[in-house]
């Protein structure tokens, strides 16, 4: 046998897997299908990378089997993962946040820390080797690619999931899986913008603020995220767009998406808010109401599709016309059209079905030896260092039982 495991994809639940295997003293060959490794590490957090979140919880994630994840997520917690890198030498950072950078600002910090500890644990890494089957015999499995064979007594697929097929992650890894029968969770993309034809909107290109974004299906409020927002010349992004985009296009139903522009407020504290500005302030006027909370763009066209002037003053206000005003400021209707796919999309929904997994090893029930970590499971977490916490612990897990297999043999 020349290897007690491969492991195929060498992104960070790749890495991760093969680190702690060879820590525990496995001989290691990680494979990689482009000429360089960790494309996401390097382009990840705007090439900042936001290795982990200051606090992390199976909230933060979305997954058939939450509770799967909840306890991989235990069993390598944010604080192990501070500490890995800090035993790496590198040291992370928390920014307001409760994202974790490293204090260089750059995700090469954290890759070149990762490559180091493969070489010094004696990882045999080989680009430019994109594994194209995977077969099982009595002596164990046997991996190939175009001018490649190598066997090994396990095998771990971490191949990523379709988002930025550019980077690597093109969906081979689900084919290697669903040769040894596994099922598939549907996928789709996920922390991806949002386009729409609203041309209105278009003309608000390059604004970013804080906004509240509310998903309703078939009328019932199913999923809200407040955080930074950016209109672009196609749609909508920023962190808050990103989040919701996944709940978005996989909602089944009548589907409005709405937004909030007014910080904390809601629209029973708006109404109080503005009878008593009619009362304290009647002769201030709408638009400069509007953008003590708003660029003045924005605040235009809030005014244009209430049908009101920005020159009306408070004591103008009839009921109808304020409640028409706080509509539009508290539940504005975003004409989603779509979303801009996986091209760029920082992450997959859905993937291996969790129903023949082992939750607690991430060994498939169906082949012994076979182990899956990272973006290709079924699992997605939100903006903020979550889904690189799901591959450190998801590869941590597997190198354990990788390790934990070798000793009782
Ligand atoms: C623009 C962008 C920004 C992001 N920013 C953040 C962030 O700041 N924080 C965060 O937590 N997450 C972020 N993410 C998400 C995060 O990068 C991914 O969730 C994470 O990298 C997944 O790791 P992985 O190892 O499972 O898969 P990947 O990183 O996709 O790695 C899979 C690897 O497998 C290789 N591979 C695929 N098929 C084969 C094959 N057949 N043979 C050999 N090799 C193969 C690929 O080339 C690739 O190198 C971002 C993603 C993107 C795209």
């Amino acid at each position: 046998m020349d290897y007690d495991v491969i492991i195929v994809g060498a992104g960070a639940a790749g890495l991760m897997t093969a680190i702690i295997a060879a820590q525990g003293g496995l001989r290691v060959l990680l494979l990689e299908g482009q000429k360089k490794v960790g494309a996401k590490i390097l382009m990840s957090g705007g090439t900042r990378c936001n290795v982990t979140n200051k606090a992390v919880s199976e909230k933060d994630y979305n997954s058939q089997q939450i509770i799967y994840v909840r306890n991989i997520l235990r069993s390598f917690s944010n604080e192990r993962v501070l500490q890995f890198f800090k035993d790496l030498g590198v040291e992370l950072t928390l920014e307001p946040t409760g994202k974790y950078f490293p204090v260089t600002n750059s995700g090469k910090t954290v890759l070149d820390a990762l490559l180091r500890q493969i070489k010094a644990t004696g990882v045999t890494l080989l680009t430019e080797h994109k594994v194209r089957a995977v077969t099982k015999d009595q002596k164990g499995f046997i991996v190939k690619g175009d001018n490649f064979q190598f066997n090994a007594k396990n095998i771990v697929l971490t191949t990523g999931g379709l988002s930025y097929p550019t980077t690597g992650s093109d969906g081979t890894g689900y084919r290697l899986a669903q040769s040894f029968g596994h099922a598939m969770i549907e996928t789709s993309p996920a922390l991806t913008p949002l386009m729409t034809q609203d041309n209105d909107f278009k003309s608000l290109s390059g604004i970013t603020m804080e906004v509240l974004l509310t998903l309703f299906i078939n009328d019932k409020k199913q999923h809200s995220f407040r955080d930074s927002f950016l209109f672009t010349h196609v749609g909508f992004s920023g962190p808050s767009a990103l989040d919701i985009s996944r709940h978005w296009l996989r909602a089944e139903g009548k589907k409005q998406l709405t937004a909030n522009f007014m910080g904390a407020y809601d629209e029973n504290s708006l109404l109080t808010h503005l009878r008593h500005l009619q009362q304290e302030s009647p002769h201030k006027t709408l638009k400069s109401f509007l953008v003590e909370f708003m660029p003045e763009r924005l605040a235009l066209l809030i005014l244009k599709k209430s049908k009101l002037q920005g020159e009306l003053t408070m004591d103008q206000l009839d009921r109808e016309s304020r409640q028409r005003l706080i509509d539009k400021c508290v539940h504005y209707p975003l004409d989603v059209t779509g979303v801009l796919g996986y091209s760029k999309a920082e992450v997959t929904a859905g993937g291996i079905d969790w129903a023949q997994i082992n939750p607690k090893t991430l060994e498939s029930k169906l082949t012994p030896g076979l182990f899956f970590a990272g973006e290709i499971m079924d699992v997605d977490g939100r903006i903020g260092g979550f889904n690189f916490q799901w591959a450190w612990a998801s590869g941590y897990t597997v190198g354990q039982a990788l390790i934990k297999d070798r000793r009782s043999t």
